[in-house]
């Protein structure tokens, strides 16, 4: 059994839900281990699933690069021999409270993995195809370029994607991509695995239900929002 979590912000700003703050996220990850789930990557995901290895598996990602995942969320997953998957838009790499070049080096070398979560953050299903293309390639490029190996992970903006965007995702040789399903119809495959969003709002029930896939389930049926 394996669930695909969603965070933005590990920071104690209480003005945005996507803020988790660093207290409770490292309770949900203390608790996550007491349930015997191991938390990994998407990449290690796959590769845990290519070889058959069964038992609950968390995949945690961080969407648009926040600093705070550098300074918050990673040191909570190292101490916990954790890893994780951090979807960085490219265009917004160093700047004011994301994370840099360095930091995102320091990321890959320890194990984390970085995916690209387009350059510019805009919706992709609104764009002609050659600015998909150069979301979607360009952004692969420029993180490549900083973490010196292939970008397998694509996070599409907002979570819009449709057939156009998940066709040019494959094309520039993403290996898998990820969406958060705002509604019932959604479609499960490697270009639109799901996951469950974990906000400032996700009281700890809540947060059980997402883990176990309850949520999912509901929601697939209409009867749960976000
Ligand atoms: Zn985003």
């Amino acid at each position: 059994m394996y669930r695909i979590l969603a965070y933005h912000r590990i920071s104690d700003d209480d003005t945005s839900p996507l803020c988790v703050s660093p207290r409770t996220f490292r309770r949900q990850v203390e608790r996550m281990l007491r349930w015997g789930f191991a938390l990994v990557s998407l990449r290690e995901l796959e590769s845990l699933q290519a070889r058959g290895v069964r038992g609950r598996i968390a995949a945690i990602t961080f969407d648009d690069g926040y600093a705070d995942n550098f300074t918050e969320a990673y040191p909570v997953l190292a101490g916990a021999e954790a890893s994780a998957t951090f979807f960085v838009p490219s265009g917004w790499v160093g700047r004011k409270g994301h994370m840099n070049e360095s930091q995102l080096r320091e990321l890959d070398a320890a194990g984390f993995e970085i995916g690209s979560h387009s350059r510019t953050h805009r919706e992709l299903p609104f764009l002609q195809d050659d600015e998909i293309h150069e979301e979607v390639f360009g952004s692969k490029r420029e993180l490549e370029d900083i973490v010196g190996r292939p970008v397998e992970s694509f996070a599409y903006p907002r979570g819009m994607y449709d057939f156009r965007c998940q066709a040019i995702v494959e094309a520039a040789g993403y290996l898998r991509a990820v969406v958060t399903p705002r509604s019932s119809g959604h479609r499960e495959g490697p270009y639109a695995l799901e996951r469950v969003g974990i906000y400032r709002h996700t009281g700890s029930t809540a947060f059980a239900l997402k883990l176990l896939g309850v949520y999912s389930n509901l929601k697939r049926r209409g009867w749960a929002g976000r």
